[in-house]
Order: structure tokens, then C-alpha cells, then sequence
């Protein structure tokens, strides 16, 4: 399990290793318009995020960005990784149509002078439940998930002798919703195909040498809602 360095109020901050993440409540109260017009993101991001017919499809979708961004800049000026100290922009670019509202984030830095944008070498990540958000910064390929509750039927999600070990202790959501966040995690990182959720076991992927694997238990906000999270980092 991951270890709280510290703690903002309202947010966990994780940060054991090679990575920096979090996880967040979602916010209700959040204007999910000012908060992208606040963000160094594009346009067309900004244009997506207000499409959502939902509120808290609206509220999610610009609050992992907004804690994808705070945790860069916290990288950036106290990590290990690259030190950056001028303005960065959170980019997506779709690798199927080339679509800039979507796909694979990326952090840049526009080049002094130039249209030209210059990559920051952090990878980000982030993902939202229908109660939650999380985010992640590595110099590591990473790939972040939350989970609240529901989810996939567990037969597209487990292994057959996942299902048997999760059958024999009652069927605890939590421990479905753990495996669920590493399987996810571990399709962000590129370690796992999205069909496979099924052969491979979470604890195989935990213990596959090229990852650093953290998870954490999140306190809900009210009895029932808790969360699970993991981080995976690549080292390949
Ligand atoms: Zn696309």
C-alpha cells in the first residue's frame, strides 16, 4: 500500500517513489468552465469539457486536469525529475485521428520565440470515478486509476482463479475494485492489453519486474463510498 507523505486538506497526496499522485473527492461546488479557463489547456480540451451533458461529467473532467497540473508543477520545482520553473501547457493528442481534444496528455513548454512547443519529459496520467479523481506525474511511463464502486461485471475484469479467491471471501467490493484500479493502471503504463484484463492476475502484474506498483484505500466521503486507487510506473 502506498504511504500519505502529507496531507492537503481535502486531497491525498502520494509520493513514495518514482512517482507523484493523488487522489481527490470530486467536487460539486467546482465551476468546471472557470476551472478550465484558469488551465494552460487548449481550445479544443476546453470545448470538449464543456460538450459533457453532465455536471459531474463536467466537474471530473476538469479537476483531474487541474490536480494533473498541480502535481507537474509540484514535480517540476521539487522532484527529482527535470527542474522547470516557466509556464507549461497540458497537451492531448489522439494517435488514431490526430484529434487534439482527446488521446494522450503531454506537458509542454512553448519554445521562447517560436510556435514551436518543446516537451517536458514527464509523463501524466489521470482517471476519475463517479466519485473521485486522480492524477499522476512520472519521468516514468504511468498510468493511474480510481475506482468507487461498480465497474465491469467481474468476469470481464478477474481471472478464474481471481473469481474463486474473491468468491471465497465473500465477494468484498473493495478487494474487486483494488484488482480492477491495478489492471487499469497497468493498461495505462502499456504493461497490459485492454482484453486481457481476464488472463493476467493484479498480483502477477504487482510483481512483473519492469513496474512499480503503489495502491491506496480512499476514505469516502460518506459510509459506503470509499475508493481504491493504484499508480503503476514502467521502467522500460
Ligand atoms: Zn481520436
Amino acid at each position: 500500500m502506498g504511504e500519505t507523505e502529507r496531507t492537503v486538506p481535502g486531497r491525498s497526496l502520494f509520493f513514495p517513489g518514482p512517482v507523484r499522485w493523488a487522489v481527490e473527492p470530486l467536487d460539486d461546488s467546482l465551476e468546471p468552465g472557470t476551472v478550465l479557463t484558469a488551465l494552460p489547456v487548449s481550445d479544443a480540451v476546453r470545448a470538449r469539457g464543456a460538450r459533457l451533458s453532465r455536471h459531474r461529467d463536467r466537474v471530473a473532467f476538469a479537476q483531474a486536469r487541474r490536480l494533473a497540473l498541480a502535481l507537474a508543477h509540484d514535480e517540476l520545482q521539487h522532484g527529482r525529475g527535470p527542474s522547470w520553473a516557466g509556464t507549461l501547457a497540458l497537451v492531448q493528442s489522439c494517435p488514431d485521428c490526430g484529434g487534439g481534444d482527446h488521446g494522450a496528455p503531454a506537458l509542454v513548454a512553448p519554445s521562447p520565440g517560436a510556435d514551436a512547443r518543446r516537451r517536458i519529459p514527464l509523463h501524466v496520467s489521470w482517471a476519475h470515478s463517479t466519485g473521485h479523481v486522480a492524477a499522476a506525474v512520472s519521468v516514468l511511463p504511468c498510468g493511474v486509476d480510481v475506482e468507487t464502486a461498480g465497474g465491469p461485471t467481474p468476469e470481464f475484469v478477474l481471472t478464474t482463479e481471481e473469481i474463486a479467491r474473491w468468491d471465497a471471501r465473500g465477494r468484498p467490493a473493495a478487494l474487486f475494485r483494488w484488482w480492477f484500479t491495478v489492471k487499469e493502471a497497468a493498461v495505462k503504463c502499456g504493461l497490459l492489453d485492454i482484453d486481457a484484463f481476464g488472463e493476467v492476475s493484479a498480483e502477477e502484474l504487482g510483481r512483473c519486474p519492469e513496474v512499480v506498483l503503489y495502491s491506496s484505500e480512499v476514505p469516502g466521503t460518506g459510509p459506503g463510498n470509499g475508493a481504491s486507487a493504484s499508480v503503476m510506473v514502467r521502467n522500460a
